[in-house]
């Protein structure tokens, strides 16, 4: 499962055949990572917003999720890549910490008031054992955004899942995966609305 990196547009973009299990591998040896779902609107954004180009470039875990990215990458430099869709790879990822009795623990950070502890009520019935620590709301003040901050710097997630959309969500992580630096960090964007709805 070594994973494969190519470049697009200047971005880098790691292939490889089992993502869940090089996260797992990761959470289990405490090494962290800032995983991006790059899709072509993002390598768009990253052309104007150097900052966030920069936060892409230093993620240790950059996948295929855009059918533009995939396509790239099948023409221009020959590659039998598949599609991870973002909400997939967090999916497995999941189900694979489930099944491996790792305990780690999963915090679900974003979208509108309430969306997020939904989405963990459906992850309740997906995954009974998975060990969801907390919640946070993607709306908040600048006290209650320093108090979320005081939690996880406390309760050491190994998953953080962050639903702010792009690159909102991006530039949260950077700024702040000093906080965990043994979790995994993921961008998740509208994945929230989806487990809620
Ligand atoms: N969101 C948030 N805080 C904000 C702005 C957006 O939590 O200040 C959430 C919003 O509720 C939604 C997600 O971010 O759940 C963005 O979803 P979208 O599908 O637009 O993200 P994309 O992946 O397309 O960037």
């Amino acid at each position: 499962n070594p994973p494969k990196l190519f470049s697009v547009l200047g971005l880098p973009v790691h292939v490889m055949a089992n993502y869940p299990n090089w996260l797992l591998e990761r959470v289990q040896s405490g090494q962290g990572a800032h995983v991006v779902t790059l899709n072509a609107e993002m390598t768009m954004q990253a052309e104007q917003n150097k900052p966030l180009g920069e936060i892409i470039r230093n993620a240790e875990l950059v996948i295929p999720d855009g059918a533009g990215v995939v396509l790239y990458l099948r023409l221009l430099l020959q590659q039998n890549v598949q599609r991870a869709p973002g909400i997939e790879l967090a999916e497995n990822l999941l189900h694979s910490i489930e099944r491996s009795h790792s305990q780690a623990k999963v915090f679900f950070y974003g979208g509108a008031p309430g969306v997020a502890q939904k989405a963990v009520d459906y992850w309740q019935q997906q995954a009974p054992k998975l060990q969801v620590v907390g919640t946070n709301s993607g709306y908040h003040s600048p006290e209650e955004e320093q108090q979320l901050k005081q939690t996880l710097a406390q309760i050491q997630p190994q998953v953080i899942l962050v639903g702010l959309g792009v690159p909102r969500q991006e530039i949260w992580i950077a700024q702040n995966r000093h906080l965990c630096p043994q979790a995994i960090w993921i961008g998740v964007g509208g994945s929230f609305d989806i487990w809620s709805g």
